[in-house]
């Protein structure tokens, strides 16, 4: 049976890796990239060189844009406009739910049919097992290519709002970002008093265990709207990050990030929180800083 033909334009680390899963798994793959040069490795290995963003429009039902944000989608995408009529576009750039929908509005204003998605993996994981991709849309359009898609990652349908792909994904960047971010940190305080990154590993790798055992509390909390104090309180946890600031601060180390989460719990407790429990930060973080 032949393939499904794709077009996949933008060739960055990502968009190189799916290129090379639709390829192994014998999908004819037309490529268009702004940097021409980045295409070579590609067609070496199988794949067509649209000479157009045109021709590459042209050229496949199914498109995949992996771009670095919508705004390259336009500059890619608005001089070749007219030929979007007929095309569903899969959009696994990144950007936020309001620019996903926007996107979405555009391209339906072209005659396209559009899915949004978010790549949960790094590209080295692109075609393994295991990794996995938001997608929303209508969910005709999702069903109709799912199998294509499915040669990149797993694929994850959260819904028809064209956003709800960004939501979740850069839900779980918030999370990804500020998590490797706090380890870092971590490195830089025990490294500043003479402990390797190796020392510290088996620690790390508990931290973030124990964080995955305080979710399903977090999400009772959350869900309720109800933060009981009685196993510790956010005064309590304010006192603690104040101390971990104050551990960096006498390190010598940038307290950029002890000391946001010093002034959040200290928000929290001055609006009136310090007697519940960490989870009534939430309240805090639903509103923008005064
Ligand atoms: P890059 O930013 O390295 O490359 C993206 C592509 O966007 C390149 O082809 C680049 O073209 C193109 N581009 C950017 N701006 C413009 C513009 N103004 N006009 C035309 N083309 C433009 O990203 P990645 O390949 O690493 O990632 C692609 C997407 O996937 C991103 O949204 C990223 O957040 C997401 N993602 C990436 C992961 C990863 O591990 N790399 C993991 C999960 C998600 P050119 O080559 O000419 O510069």
């Amino acid at each position: 049976m032949s393939r499904q033909g794709v077009t996949l334009i933008g060739l960055g680390p990502m968009g190189q890796a799916m290129v090379r899963a639709l390829l192994a798994a014998g999908h004819p793959v037309t490529v268009w990239n702004r940097t021409p040069g980045k295409a070579d490795g590609l067609v070496a290995e199988g794949a067509v060189r649209a000479a157009t963003v045109a021709d590459a429009l042209a050229a496949n039902e199914l498109v995949v844009l992996s771009l670095t944000d919508y705004a390259a989608m336009y500059a890619v995408l608005e001089p070749a406009a007219a030929a979007l009529d007929g095309r569903v576009v899969v959009n696994l750039s990144s950007d936020t739910p309001e620019q996903a929908r926007a996107g979405a509005e555009w391209a339906a204003r072209h005659g396209a049919r559009y899915l949004t998605g978010g790549v949960q993996v790094p590209a080295r994981l692109i075609g393994q097992p295991g990794s996995a991709t938001f997608y929303s849309g209508p969910e005709d359009v999702f069903e109709a290519h799912r199998a294509t898609l499915e040669v990149l990652t797993e694929a994850d349908h959260r819904g028809a709002d064209p956003g709800l792909s960004q939501v979740y994904y850069q839900a779980l960047m918030t999370v990804f970002w500020t998590t490797m971010t706090a380890h870092l940190q971590a490195q830089a305080l025990v490294g500043a008093h003479g402990v390797t990154a190796a020392e510290y590993l088996p620690y790390a790798v508990q931290a973030a265990e124990t964080a995955a055992y305080f979710l399903p509390g977090i999400a009772k909390d959350v869900e309720a709207g109800r933060y009981p104090g009685d196993e510790g309180t956010l005064a309590m946890c304010a006192a603690s990050a104040e101390h971990a600031l104050h551990a960096a601060r006498d390190a010598g180390l940038d307290t950029t990030v002890p000391a946001a989460l010093a002034a959040l719990f200290g928000r929290g407790v001055a609006e009136g929180h310090g007697a519940e429990s960490f989870t009534s930060l939430v309240e805090v973080l639903r509103k923008p800083a005064a």
